[in-house]
């Protein structure tokens, strides 16, 4: 059996944080806002897989007001819900993302993503894609205020 789960995650970018996406550190002047690192990819993506598998969303399961994720490693709750999914009988297919970010600009830094998102999910790196677009000047996004992340993932039933 195939499912197909979505995602979509925003934070604010402010100076003094690291800018951390799809769990690879990206060199930037300012960073992601958030009560764990903030990585808009990974909790799309971990989102679109949770989705998928019918178990709800990363808010139910890693609260933002329980101080034990405070500074969460998001490749730490990303391997954990990969593994929560697996539990219940599917492996992930293949994943595509659309990062919406202003600055910095992503095009070096796709493989990168690519290759991690790719071991996070245990899947090879030609069964994930990310796309990078600008907003434009429009908007939050456009303004630099944000970078938002959507995600979609195929899984299907182990057995
Ligand atoms: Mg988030």
């Amino acid at each position: 059996m195939l499912r197909v789960g979505i995602g979509h995650d925003t934070h604010r970018l402010a100076e003094g944080r690291p800018l951390i996406l799809a769990g690879v550190r990206i060199d930037h002047s300012r960073g992601l806002v958030g009560h764990s690192d903030a990585d808009v990819v990974l909790h799309a993506v971990a989102d679109a897989l949770l989705g998928a598998a019918g178990l709800g969303d990363i808010g139910e399961h890693y609260p933002d007001t329980d101080p034990q994720w405070k500074g969460l490693d998001s490749a730490r709750l990303l391997g954990e819900v990969v593994e929560q999914v697996g539990r219940a009988g599917w492996r992930t297919i293949n994943c595509d993302l659309v990062i919406h970010a202003q600055e910095p600009k992503l095009g070096l830094h796709k493989a990168a993503l690519r290759e991690n998102l790719a071991r996070l999910l245990r899947v090879e790196p030609s069964f994930v894609n990310v796309k990078a677009k600008t907003g434009e000047l429009v908007g939050p996004i456009g303004r630099a205020e944000a970078i938002a992340c959507e995600a979609i993932v195929l899984i299907d039933s182990q057995s």
